[in-house]
């Protein structure tokens, strides 16, 4: 058998969870086969694609005054245990270690599950008076967690490659801008990665374990479950009153910092692979791309070098216009190139052969459209540009309808019924009259759980009148219900 043949797997992405396991596998992005489970090797290019995603945050976090810095891996347990509610919420959570070498440690230590209790009792030192506020500063580490559920390839793991940034502020006014500010720099990574989301405030019993309030950051992936991207949390004072962070301010009194964190991880991995693949393989967004073009050079008898020279100037020629390109020249047909480079979803194909080069021309071949289009090679510069924002143009539009497409108003038990007779499984979007009895019989009823309040771009939780789906009592209040990862 052929080789392009012995190697071809099916894929299928209407069974999305099989999908989305080969497809991870077949673009390489992961090694699953480490033997601690939920501990998963980065391979190279599945590394560059996080480091390229690392370095939209890090440019985002930089740009809006953030110090990057790195935290000790190891917490001591005294410093853990002070918030209580934070204890409660990662105490089953948590590796400990115990030991050094054969000596039992009189304070256990354990791996960071997030690093507020790392960073806060190092901030009480830090933080004197209100010129050393705002203090904003974010990490970007490895944090663990003992998870339990079935683990899955970037969207739930027990060691998590997270970014978590921390901001002390005078007052709550100052942190809820920060709160915006976090807003603005997810709409600008998400931009990148041609991601749409909903901004959800989680409710009460869903919020992270310390936090006043808590916005979930969702995007709704094929499957029409949701997937959390980010998390952004508003703490007030309820961490710099058991870490002591304090300040002096110009009225000469002593307050406590006003405190929000912001968190996200590979999920974007996970998300980009499920929200834009197809049965051909994953789809790079051109911005983390590790490759943005290959070419593929079509080498005829007697004129192997000829073409391989021409693709080597070429490859010379679009890399120093600034983008990641590849020249495959190993010794394979073109159709059996063809089919590595669209499983592992690099954006543009460029073909280049002998009568190419004879009439001055190049192919493009999209791989989010498979279509091919001949282009001069004199206008190479404007047809690369072009060719990279229209596939973001149109990875955008496509997620933008799975959203869309995922997320249905349900005014009654009947209006559901309705949709589920369609086959229609995303998430419901229902009034709620606020009592628990009500909550917990929707989420019976529907299947679903509790995702939050929907807010607007500028942060308004969206309210529109009507009755309880539940009890039918009026009330303006809107909840989102889904299945999530
Ligand atoms: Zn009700």
């Amino acid at each position: 058998m052929p080789e392009e043949e012995s190697r071809k797997v099916v894929l299928d992405r209407s069974d999305f969870g099989t999908w989305y396991n080969d497809v991870i596998e077949l673009a390489n992005l992961s090694d699953k086969r480490y033997p601690i489970k939920g501990m998963n090797v980065w391979t190279p290019y599945g590394w560059k694609i996080m480091r390229l995603i690392d370095s939209a945050i890090r440019r985002e976090c930089d740009a809006t005054g953030h110090g990057e810095v790195n935290f000790p891996l190891l917490i001591p347990k005294t410093e853990f245990q002070k918030e209580a509610d934070h204890i409660k919420g990662f105490d089953s959570e948590v590796y400990w270690v115990t030991h050094g070498g054969l000596d039992e440690l009189d304070v256990p230590l354990l791996l960071r599950p997030t690093s507020e209790t790392a960073m806060y009792p190092m901030f009480s030192l830090w933080v004197r008076s209100h010129n050393d506020l705002p203090l904003k500063t974010y990490q970007i580490v490895n944090t663990f967690r003992y998870e339990t559920k079935m683990t899955r390839s970037f969207i739930r793991v027990r060691e998590i490659h997270f970014f978590e940034a921390h901001t002390c502020h005078a007052d709550a006014e100052d942190a809820e801008r920060q709160i915006r500010e976090d807003c603005a720099i997810m709409d600008r990574v998400a931009r990148d990665l041609c991601l749409p989301y909903l901004l959800v405030k989680r409710p009460d019993w869903d919020k992270f374990a310390g936090a006043v309030y808590t916005i979930g950051v969702d995007t709704v992936m094929p499957s029409m479950r949701t997937l959390q991207l980010g998390s952004i949390h508003q703490y007030h004072e309820n961490f710099s009153r058991p870490y002591d962070i304090k300040y002096e301010g110009a009225d000469g009194e002593h307050h406590h910092v006003h405190q929000t964190t912001y968190g996200m991880s590979e999920r974007l991995v996970g998300a980009i692979v499920g929200v834009h693949g197809d049965d051909k393989g994953i789809i790079l967004p051109p911005k983390v791309a590790p490759i943005q073009f290959v070419i593929i050079p079509i080498l005829a008898k007697g004129k192997t070098e000829m073409v391989l020279e021409e693709a080597r100037r070429l490859k010379e020629e679009v890399s120093a216009m600034g983008y990641r390109v590849h020249l495959d020249e190993r010794d394979q047909r073109p159709g059996s190139k063809h089919y590595d480079w669209e499983i592992k979803g690099v954006p543009i194909r460029i073909e280049l052969g002998p009568r190419d080069i004879e009439a001055g021309t190049l192919v493009f071949a999209r791989r989010d459209l498979s279509t091919k289009r001949t282009v001069s090679r004199s206008d190479l510069r404007s047809e690369t540009r072009r060719a990279m924002d229209d596939i973001e143009v149109e990875l955008s539009g496509r997620a933008r309808s799975i959203l869309d497409n995922g997320v249905r108003f349900a005014g009654s038990p009947e209006e559901y019924r309705k949709l589920s007779h369609e086959g229609w499984d995303g998430v419901v979007k229902a009034n709620w009259c606020g009592e628990m009895g009500c909550a917990e019989s929707m989420e019976r009823a529907l299947d679903r759980t509790f995702l939050g309040y929907p807010l607007s771009d500028s942060g308004e939780v969206e309210t529109s009148p009507g009755g309880c789906y539940e009890c039918g009592s009026p009330t303006d209040k809107i909840v989102l219900l889904s299945r999530s990862y």
